[in-house]
């Protein structure tokens, strides 16, 4: 199934300049959902995968269906103050300013083999901080695993080194 049609543009969201890849078309499709966790699966190729750890919040959403199709446990990684327990906490810079994401310190075991899935990979700052969370716990990225790619933000080189895969490029 193609899924393009199912991503809107919405332009200046959520502030001037940027074009915002709004996925609610596609969460409102079961068909689409379907397809899209088939199509996210597709792209691990029976790798071994132990954790599928996502971002808040939209990661959420396909973070946790590819974790139950994967017989792999899922792992949030939020923005700082939510997780109750113990937590490991990375830095990031932002267009403007800094912002930053937590896991819990007991979230992956060292040696675990772990997907990192989000939404959207536009800069890649978000998603190398998340790496270095679930390295800095002893984990291994196996795979960074977007829905879709903004390409000409170029986040892939700040993952050097790290399997990157998107289902949809923009
Ligand atoms: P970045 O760190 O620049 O790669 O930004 C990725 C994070 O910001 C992801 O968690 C996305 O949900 C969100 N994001 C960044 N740009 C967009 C966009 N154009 N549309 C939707 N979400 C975006």
């Amino acid at each position: 199934m193609d899924l393009y049609k199912y991503i809107r543009n919405i332009e200046h969201f959520p502030k001037a300049g940027v074009h915002f890849k709004d996925i609610t078309p596609l969460l409102a499709d079961s068909a689409a959902m379907e397809s899209c966790v088939e199509q996210l699966l597709a792209m691990i190729e029976n790798q071994k995968i132990d954790k599928v750890a996502a971002i808040e919040s939209r990661g959420f959403f396909f973070g946790t269906l590819l974790a139950q199709k994967l017989n792999a446990g899922f792992v949030p990684v939020r923005k700082p103050g939510k997780l109750p327990y113990k937590t490991l906490k990375e830095p990031y810079q932002l267009e403007y300013g800094m912002d930053a994401l937590e896991i819990h310190e007991d979230a992956i075991l060292k040696g675990e083999r772990v997907l990192l899935h989000d939404d959207v990979l536009a800069t890649g700052g978000t998603a190398k901080a998340a790496c270095n969370l679930i390295e800095g716990l002893g984990g291994v990225v196996v795979q960074c695993n977007f829905l879709l790619e903004i390409e000409f933000l170029n986040g892939i080189k700040k993952l050097q080194n790290k399997p990157v895969k998107s289902l949809l490029k923009f």
